[in-house]
């Protein structure tokens, strides 16, 4: 039985994989929402600090992995003392927060935007002196697609800004003027040895991935170097697992590395429509000690997340026939009753002869659902 901390999109798809190879699936959902739900053996519903549900989950799995990362730490350590947990309570409690993730990698040498830790305005108001500029003041805990984030332009009072961020501790980051956001998927085996995909091209819209366009239409130079700077990350982590790596390129066509995610990520889900082994299988593979699975791209692929936003009513989905039409475009909703705002509540990827068309085709549907919601709501003059 392979028990999954958590029980979002990732543990449901992670769960599909497993019981596609005859694998069972223990969900810990720590009592949050869990559409991973359906797809398991064997449910753990209470909170991710009780004792009761950690002897609950090391009594019924045979070996652990986490699907998200905010976890507490010492529920990590409990279920390591247990049994094989990948990846390790060490890379999650590295890449659950903001402050560590940037320290280790400094530490390692692995490009990152300039950035400065703060816990008080004056602190704050060194750190912009210091970076002067544009910047961002995240959250060092716990933030995700664009919470708890202030764009800051360099000038504003630091007491104003400290105390509208209101969080004990944050990053203020200089401004990291882009040309394109990329990610690289990378799996480390037990032996160490490492498969990466092909660079995922992100746009995102109010901080939330939008779409993801593979292959990256990048040089293959920078390709390259962007599976490099992952393996290196996975590398000093002593990493077992897959792993998501998000970079900014830049117009020198340098790579900044964003963020680490210690599980599938959100721009890894066209794997499971265009590739060989998906990321979900890889998973698997890397966390039960079978070889990786060749990451070969099919063909390429745009992949599009169906936000609430598309949603014309909270319980009524957009009109799914137009993809259908498509006859290259596949569904995966996650079994989401409620749709709200910026909530992911599927997606969809677009197989194509080039990025450019697969990209085309994706938009298309997203503006046409988009002005199909909106229509609804201004008719029923929901807001
Ligand atoms: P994050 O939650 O840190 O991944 O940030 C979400 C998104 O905000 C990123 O994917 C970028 O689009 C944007 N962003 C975050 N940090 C920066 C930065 N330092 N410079 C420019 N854009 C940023």
């Amino acid at each position: 039985m392979l028990g999954v901390i958590g029980g979002g999109q990732l543990g449901r798809m992670l769960a599909m994989a497993a019981r596609r190879m005859g694998v069972r699936v223990a969900v810990w959902t720590g009592g949050l929402e869990a559409p991973a739900v359906e797809l398991a053996d064997e449910v753990i519903d209470l909170p991710f600090d009780d004792p009761q549900a950690i002897e609950h989950f090391c009594e019924v799995s045979t070996v652990a992995t986490v699907e998200f990362e905010n976890i507490p730490h010492a529920t990590l350590e409990a279920v390591a003392a247990r049994m094989p947990l990948h990846p390790s309570p060490r890379a999650v409690e590295i890449c659950q927060n903001r402050e560590r993730e940037k320290n280790f990698l400094k530490q390692n040498n692995i490009p990152c935007a300039a950035f400065e830790v703060v816990a008080t305005a004056e602190q704050l108001a060194a750190a912009m002196a210091k970076l002067s500029g544009p910047g961002v003041l995240k959250t060092a805990d716990f933030g995700y697609d664009g919470h708890g984030q202030i764009k800051v332009q360099g000038d504003e009072n630091p007491a104003e800004v400290w105390q509208k961020f209101n969080s004990p501790r944050g990053v203020l980051e200089a401004w990291v003027p882009f040309e394109m956001e990329l990610s690289v998927m990378v799996a480390r085996a037990a032996d160490g040895s490492m498969v990466t995909y092909d660079p995922a091209e992100n746009r995102h819209r109010s901080h939330i991935l939008d779409l993801s366009i593979i292959p990256a239409r990048i040089p293959s130079a920078v390709a390259d170097e962007a599976a490099a700077i992952a393996r290196k990350v996975a590398f000093a982590l002593d990493y077992r697992g897959i792993m998501g790596v998000e970079f900014f390129l830049l117009a020198d066509g340098s790579l900044l590395v964003n963020e680490i995610a210690p599980r599938p990520h959100n721009s890894g889900h066209h794997t499971l429509d265009a590739c060989v082994t998906s990321q979900f299988e890889q998973q698997l593979r890397m966390v039960l000690g079978l070889p990786a699975g060749s990451t070969r791209l099919l063909t390429p692929v745009a992949m599009l997340n169906l936000l609430g936003d598309l949603w014309p009513e909270e319980t009524t989905p957009p009109d799914w026939r137009p993809l259908f039409a498509d006859g290259r475009a596949l569904l995966h909703l996650y079994g989401k009753h409620n749709a709200r705002l910026r909530r992911k509540m599927g997606h969809a990827s677009f197989l194509a002869d080039t990025p450019e068309d697969a990209l085309q085709r994706a938009t298309a549907l997203r503006d046409h659902w988009l002005a199909e919601a909106a229509a609804r709501r201004n008719s029923t003059g929901h807001a």
